[in-house]
C-alpha cells in the first residue's frame, strides 16, 4: 500500500473504532490492524475523521466592482489547513449571460488552482428557455445542485421563475439551495434608514430582521411543496425560519437547512463595535441576537439543521469594507471562515457538549456529501472511498488569529478565540497536503468532482 495511517481512532457519522487505514491509488483499500505501507503516518492519540466538506463558499466572487479576496488557490489552502478537503463554490452568471459560458469561466478560475477537490453549484437568475436547457445539460455533467436567490438585484428570481426552476430541478435530480430573504422588505427598510441618516453597521441587521428571512423561507418551502421538489434553505439564522423548516419536515416534506458557524457563535452586538469594526460582521442574513443561538445548536444536534457550511466570502477590512463607511448598504457582504469551521464546531460543539462526535462528522462531512451527490466517494471512511482524511489532535489548543490563519484577508471574525482540537495532518486522495498546520501539498492537487443526481 502507498500509505498507512496507524493507531488512530477512526470516527464516522455512525461509528468509532481503533483501526489502521490502508491507502492505495488515492483510495481507502483496507481497514484493519497491523497494516504496512511505503509511507506510514502515526495517528496514536488522534481522531481520524473523513475529510470535511464545505458546501457553500465564494472564492473570487465579483460583487459591484470588488472581488472577494481568496481565490481558488489561497482559499483551498486555507480550507485544507482547517481540515476541509472538498469545497462547493458557485457558477455565478450575470443577467443575460449563458449558464454554460459562466460555467466555463468559473472552471477556468478553479482548474489547476484548487488544492482540494471541488465542484460548483449552478445558479439561475432567470427561467428563460435557454437557462432551463442549460440547467439540464449541466446536471448531466455532474452539476447537480442549483442556487436560487429571493433577494439581491443581480441574482433574485420571482415566484413565477422559481416555480419553473423548481420543476426542472425536480425532474432532473438537481437539488435547489435557496437564499431566503424578502427583497422588497429589505429595500424598504434600507431606504428608510438611509433617509433618516442612519448609516452605521448597527442598521444592517435591523434592515433584514428575522421575519424577513422567515417569510421568504416559508414562501420557498411552500413553492417547493407545491411542485414536489426537495429544497435546502441556505444559512438559516433564526428561530422564525427554524419553525418554518420544522413544520414542513414534520409534515413529511423534503426540506433541509444549512447553518454557519457565524450564526451559531456570534451575535448582533458586534455591529456596535467602535471604529467601524462592525463592518467586519456585515454578512447576510445578518447575525442575530444571542437568544437564537441555543435553539440553532439544538436543531443542529437533532438534525433539523442538516449541515454546517461557511458561506466564506472574505473582504478586507482596511480597504474593501471601508466602501460602506458612510453607508452600511455599500459594505460588501460576507466574512471569512473556510479555515475555522471544523476547529470551531469541534471545540464549541463536541467540546462543550452541544454535539455528539458523530453528529459533528455528519453535519460537517457526511450530510453535505450525501445531499450534493458526493457520497460515498466523499464524506465517510470506508473501503472504496477517496482517502480524504483528517488526523485530528483533540487536545491541541490554538488561538485563532488572522495573522496565523491562511485565509487571504486582514481579519478573523473569531480573533483571539481559543479552540481545543485541531487538524494535525490532512490528506486528500492519499496525498498529505497539510502537516502540523502548514500546507505542504502539490500546487493544483484538487480535482473537479462530477456529482450524482440528488437522491436522499
Ligand atoms: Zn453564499
Amino acid at each position: 500500500m502507498d500509505l498507512v495511517i496507524k493507531g488512530g481512532t477512526v470516527v464516522t457519522a455512525a461509528d468509532h473504532y481503533q483501526a489502521d487505514l490502508g491507502v492505495q491509488d488515492g483510495r481507502i483499500v483496507h481497514i484493519g490492524s497491523d497494516l504496512a505501507g511505503r509511507q506510514v503516518v502515526d495517528a496514536t492519540g488522534c481522531l481520524v475523521f473523513p475529510g470535511f466538506v464545505d458546501a457553500h463558499v465564494h472564492l473570487s466572487l465579483p460583487v459591484g466592482g470588488l472581488v472577494s479576496t481568496d481565490d481558488f488557490r489561497t482559499g483551498t489552502i486555507a480550507a485544507a489547513c482547517g481540515g476541509t478537503t472538498t469545497i462547493i463554490d458557485f457558477i455565478s452568471p450575470e443577467r443575460g449571460q449563458s449558464l454554460r459560458e459562466a460555467t466555463d469561466l468559473r472552471r477556468a478560475e478553479a482548474d489547476g488552482q484548487a488544492v482540494v477537490d471541488y465542484t460548483l453549484h449552478q445558479t439561475a437568475v432567470d427561467a428563460e428557455p435557454r437557462t432551463l436547457r442549460e440547467l439540464v445539460s449541466l446536471a448531466s455533467e455532474g452539476y447537480t445542485s442549483l442556487k436560487l436567490y429571493t433577494t439581491y438585484a443581480a441574482e433574485m428570481v420571482d415566484d413565477a421563475a422559481m416555480l419553473h426552476l423548481l420543476e426542472v430541478a425536480r425532474d432532473h435530480g438537481i437539488v435547489p439551495l435557496v437564499h431566503t430573504e424578502n427583497h422588497a422588505a429589505i429595500e424598504h427598510l434600507k431606504a428608510r434608514f438611509l433617509a433618516e441618516g442612519k448609516v452605521e453597521p448597527h442598521y444592517h441587521p435591523l434592515s433584514r430582521p428575522p421575519t424577513v428571512e422567515a417569510e421568504a423561507a416559508y414562501r420557498v418551502i411552500t413553492l417547493a411543496g407545491l411542485v414536489g421538489c426537495p429544497v435546502i434553505i441556505a444559512h438559516l439564522t433564526c428561530r422564525e425560519t427554524l419553525a418554518a423548516v420544522e413544520r414542513a419536515q414534520q409534515a413529511g416534506q423534503a426540506v433541509y437547512a444549512e447553518v454557519t458557524p457565524n450564526h451559531l457563535l456570534l451575535d448582533d452586538e458586534l455591529y456596535d463595535l467602535p471604529d467601524f469594526e462592525g463592518a467586519k460582521f456585515v454578512l447576510s442574513p445578518p447575525l442575530r441576537d444571542r437568544s437564537h443561538q441555543a435553539p440553532l445548536w439544538r436543531a443542529l444536534a437533532r438534525g433539523t439543521l442538516a449541515m454546517v457550511s461557511t458561506d466564506h466570502c472574505p473582504w478586507t477590512f482596511a480597504d474593501q469594507k471601508q466602501r460602506g463607511r458612510r453607508d452600511f448598504t455599500r459594505i460588501p457582504n460576507g466574512a471569512p471562515g473556510i479555515e475555522t469551521r471544523v476547529p470551531l464546531l469541534y471545540s464549541e460543539g463536541v467540546g462543550k457538549g452541544r454535539l455528539s462526535l458523530h453528529r459533528f462528522v455528519d453535519a460537517c462531512a457526511t450530510t453535505p456529501a450525501r445531499l450534493y451527490g458526493l457520497f460515498p466517494r466523499k464524506g465517510t471512511i470506508a473501503v472504496g472511498s477517496d482517502a480524504d482524511l483528517v488526523i485530528f489532535d483533540p487536545d491541541q489548543e490554538v488561538i485563532l488569529s488572522h495573522a496565523t490563519l491562511h485565509q487571504n484577508v486582514d481579519y478573523c471574525p473569531f480573533e483571539g478565540w481559543t479552540v481545543r482540537g485541531y487538524p494535525r495532518t490532512v490528506i486528500v486522495r492519499g496525498q498529505i497536503v497539510v502537516q502540523d498546520g502548514e500546507f505542504i501539498g502539490p500546487a493544483g492537487w484538487g480535482q473537479f468532482l462530477a456529482r450524482q443526481p440528488f437522491n436522499w
